[in-house]
């Protein structure tokens, strides 16, 4: 059987066996503990009226969000222009309280899914009400602690605040993004585990970010794989299957004893945080897909997702082999987040078919085909350096000299691998000499040095006289070295008269 928790909350949509509770709660406590906040146990509330049941000044110290709005580098989901979050926005000004509240629908964040944020309506000794933000929440043991933030010379005083009636309404865009893709998260990992894929983490980052969130699996997924696993969370989403929560009291190893079990699909057990004892424990089930032990607000039916679309893994497409077996992040959109974020990916594929000049639908030919054309280019360009270098060094094979200055001006050949490709054929035809090789383009600072000889100690002398004559006073404005006669260095800044002029005294005075 299960039992009600009085007094009862506001009616919404939710239904009222949203969420059960298994064991007499006559003994709990008149302040909700995290485990039975309104948030909980019926997600689509907004507003609640209640009462203060401490307030005390916080410490200004930034909260971290536990590590969730990291970014994979080089994943397919980041990207620097993705968060539609206002820029230019005012910093707050006024002090930080944490209140808590004999009950909230202000979710502290927790099992992935980031705090919620609101307003907290309190009245001033004249009766007059007045609105302060709930910049954050957060679950200390089983408390949940709003962090508001009291602007200079409020007429409420925080500090007598305790016993007050207060209202608490949620961030509702905020909240539904997180919820949404907390619920969505949940249908995938199960839909994925029953696939033999268990979810090892997942992640997403914070209302207003469009990023997508991510599940991470034992190993990379195919397209095949990865669509077919949208298919079936769509076809879920479209039988808008029904969602509660099991509420057991914790030390009973969160069994539910009764016959309301979603069936033998649990799916894993995660670690209850260490400082949460004397708690609850939570399931949240999914009609015949999922049971799962969380803490999060989760939504009474799978219609409120909407839709859920998996991104493209890094596997190449129509390979039938997933080109990672690591751990590798699936990264999934869900709910108003999905339609955001397909906003942006449509508008991006738009300006990238102008910036190559096609429309959208030939946009991933024609990139294959630039792509092609400029592999080729840069092997053809790449055999002709490599023509035009033997032909430089030819050209220098008989200046007189035991140690011959060659300097180059184009920009085509300005780098190393061009300089050394010219000293190794030209030493191969002075095996006992030694060739100073320098390249200045004053549009592709900074100037290159290559001093390379058969003879290695007389290369490494006749690069430590060049590069002290071309530092002058300043030693740091030549870095390099190398080994085994061959030395590299580049020169900073304008190369010039006195460049030339100070490498033409240096090189009289080791030929003489
Ligand atoms: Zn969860």
């Amino acid at each position: 059987m299960t039992y009600d928790l009085p007094p009862a909350l506001p009616p919404t949509a939710t239904p009222a066996d949203y969420s059960r509770i298994h064991f007499d709660p006559a003994a709990v406590p008149a302040k909700r503990i995290v485990g039975l906040l309104a948030c909980q146990r019926d997600p689509l509330l907004r507003s609640l009226n209640s009462r203060v049941v401490a307030a005390r000044p916080a410490s200004d110290a930034p909260l971290a969000q536990k590590g969730r709005d990291r970014k994979k580098k080089g994943s397919e989901a980041s990207s620097a222009a993705t968060s539609a979050a206002p820029s230019g926005a005012a910093t707050p000004t006024g002090k930080l309280w944490e209140v808590e509240l004999e009950d909230t629908v202000i979710f502290p964040e927790g099992g992935g899914q980031p705090w919620d944020t609101g307003v907290l309506r309190v009245r001033d000794a004249n009766g007059s009400e007045h609105a302060f933000a709930v910049e954050a929440c957060v679950r200390r043991g089983l408390d949940a602690v709003h962090r508001v933030r009291v602007p200079e010379g409020s007429s409420v005083d925080f500090a007598t605040l305790e016993g007050a009636d207060a209202v608490a309404e949620v961030h509702w865009d905020r909240r539904r993004d997180h919820m949404v893709t907390h619920t969505a998260q949940h249908l995938l990992s199960a839909v994925l585990d029953a696939k033999g894929l268990p979810t090892l983490s997942w992640g997403m980052g914070q209302f207003p970010s469009i990023d997508a969130p991510y599940v991470e699996l034992p190993r990379g997924l195919t397209w095949a794989e990865a669509q077919a696993a949208e298919e079936e969370c769509n076809a879920h989403i479209r039988e808008g299957l029904k969602v509660w929560i099991d509420v057991t009291m914790q030390g009973d190893n969160g069994e539910v004893r009764d016959d309301e079990r979603a069936g033998d699909v649990e799916r894993e057990f995660r670690g209850i945080p260490k400082d949460y004892t004397g708690g609850v424990i939570r399931h949240c089930n999914i009609t015949g897909v999922d049971r799962n032990a969380c803490c999060g607000t989760q939504c009474p039916d799978l219609s409120h997702v909407g839709f859920l679309h998996v991104l493209p893994p890094g596997t190449p497409h129509l390979s039938d082999t997933p080109s990672s077996t690591t751990p590798t992040r699936l990264y999934f959109v869900a709910g108003p987040r999905a339609i955001a974020h397909l906003q942006h990916a449509s508008r991006e594929l738009s300006r990238a078919g102008q910036a190559v000049n096609v429309g959208r639908n030939d946009l991933h030919e024609r990139v294959a085909k630039i792509e092609a054309n400029r592999f080729e280019q840069a092997e053809g360009a790449k055999a002709m350096k490599g023509e035009l270098a033997r032909l430089v060094a030819d050209a220098a094979a008989g200046t007189p000299g035991s140690v011959v200055a060659l300097h180059r001006a184009e920009k085509a050949t300005h780098d190393f691998d061009f300089l050394s490709a010219v000293a190794g054929a030209w030493c191969d035809a002075r095996s006992a000499d030694t060739i100073v090789l320098t390249s200045a383009v004053p549009a592709a600072p900074p100037a290159l040095l290559l001093v390379q000889s058969k003879d290695h100690d007389r290369a490494k002398a006749v690069f430590d006289a060049v590069k002290a004559a071309l530092a002058g006073s300043d030693k740091a404005r030549v870095k390099g070295g190398g080994a085994r006669g061959r030395y590299m260095a580049k020169v900073d800044g304008k190369w010039g008269k006195g460049e030339a002029e100070a490498l033409e005294r240096v090189l009289a005075e080791l030929r003489a």
